[in-house]
């Protein structure tokens, strides 16, 4: 559908969020008992940070939980009973997520639905609508600037102008969270584009060249390049970059039980973890900077190649949360050929 544009009173949020909660599951920014920032269910809009500062961990558990239950079974005499994940009871509103969060789910979709029909997930996504709020500045480490993810998918995003959000609609299912509570909206008739574009500007999240997109071909030729052991060893393999990531996606299956009762299990993988790809009698990946390199190359070179687009979104929590600091962006522009200088300086060459 065409965008749509509308204006949303400051002051007129809160009452959004708590006539929301009548019609939707709202999940929304909160702070935890520790003062973390988490997306959660808070109560009330007074317990909603409405906020563009980004939770440690992404949105994705919402579509792809870190543990699932796919099939529960029970054998009762010679019978066995199998029953499969029960279905949200209600849809879900994800209430002022970040636009690197939610682009995401639109990108990891792909594989989703690619050779089979992945239906816990893909049902969740249906039931799901995101109202996106935009950053007002960039975050730590984040470059979603350099990277040109389509936004397309984000039901809403509300950008924070002086005095109200101009809320752009670009889904069927944004359009329906905006006739629900029409009362609250007004219709935008500046020119709303020009508006997004300053805006973007001004917090820094405008594109920028050269796009990492333009990486590709330079990561293509550097697979066997020597340096990938000398910047990637340093990898402990901790997985915190997998998954606080809003596009990571790998996922292992698990049984637990016995022949009378038990489940099969779907939880969070990382493809940096020394078992990920071992085999009984060997293990490919045999080195920690193989394992890095497979993660950088998924998301910059082979996701796209089958899907079209790169698995990032720039948000740059593998960044933050690294232990040892490995900065993804620094060893795309590296390793893709834009920049001549490895991280950490000139020491290790070419
Ligand atoms: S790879 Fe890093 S920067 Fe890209 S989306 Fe994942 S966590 Fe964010
Ligand atoms: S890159 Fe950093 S966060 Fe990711 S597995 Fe390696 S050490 Fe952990």
């Amino acid at each position: 559908m065409a965008a749509e544009y509308y204006r949303l009173n400051k002051d007129k949020v809160g009452e959004l969020f708590e006539r929301a909660r009548a019609d939707y599951d709202v999940v929304a920014k909160t702070r935890d008992a520790n003062g973390n920032l988490v997306y959660g269910r808070p109560a009330t809009f007074d317990d909603v940070a409405f906020v563009d500062e980004q939770p440690p961990m992404s949105a994705k558990a919402f579509a792809l939980p870190q543990t699932e239950t796919l099939v529960r079974y029970e054998r009762e005499d010679e019978k066995i009973r199998a029953e499969g994940p029960e279905a949200e009871a209600r849809d879900v509103l994800l209430f002022g997520v970040n636009i690197c969060d939610a682009a995401a789910f639109d990108i990891i979709d792909h594989v989703f639905k690619w050779d089979y029909l992945d239906d816990p997930y893909l049902g969740r996504r249906a039931d799901a609508t995101l109202f996106a709020l935009a950053c007002a500045a960039v975050q730590q480490d984040c470059f979603c600037d350099r990277i040109s993810y389509a936004e397309d998918g984000v039901d809403t995003v509300a950008y924070p102008l002086e005095g109200y959000y101009l809320v752009k609609v670009q889904t069927e299912k944004g359009r329906k969270l905006v006739e629900r509570y029409h009362d609250l909206f007004d219709a935008e008739d500046g020119d709303a584009e020009a508006a997004i574009n300053t805006f973007r500007e001004k917090a820094g999240t405008a594109k920028k060249e050269p796009l990492l997109e333009s990486a590709r071909a330079g990561l293509e030729k550097a697979f066997e390049h020597a340096d990938w052991e000398i910047l990637a060893s340093t990898c402990i393999g901790c997985g915190i970059c997998t998954y606080t990531c809003p596009t990571c996606h790998c996922f292992d299956i698990q049984d637990e039980g016995s022949a009378i009762a038990g489940r099969r299990l779907r939880t969070w993988d990382h493809c940096t973890g020394r078992t990920f790809t071992a085999m009984p009698a060997h293990q490919p990946r045999d080195r920690q900077y193989k394992r890095y390199r497979q993660r950088l190359l998924h998301k910059f070179w082979y996701y796209p190649e089958r899907f079209g687009p790169l698995l990032c979104t720039g948000c740059g929590r593998c960044i933050t949360y690294c232990p040892v600091k490995i900065n993804i962006k620094e060893l795309v522009e590296y390793f893709g050929g834009l920049k001549d200088t490895p991280p950490g300086g000139a020491r290790h060459g070419k």
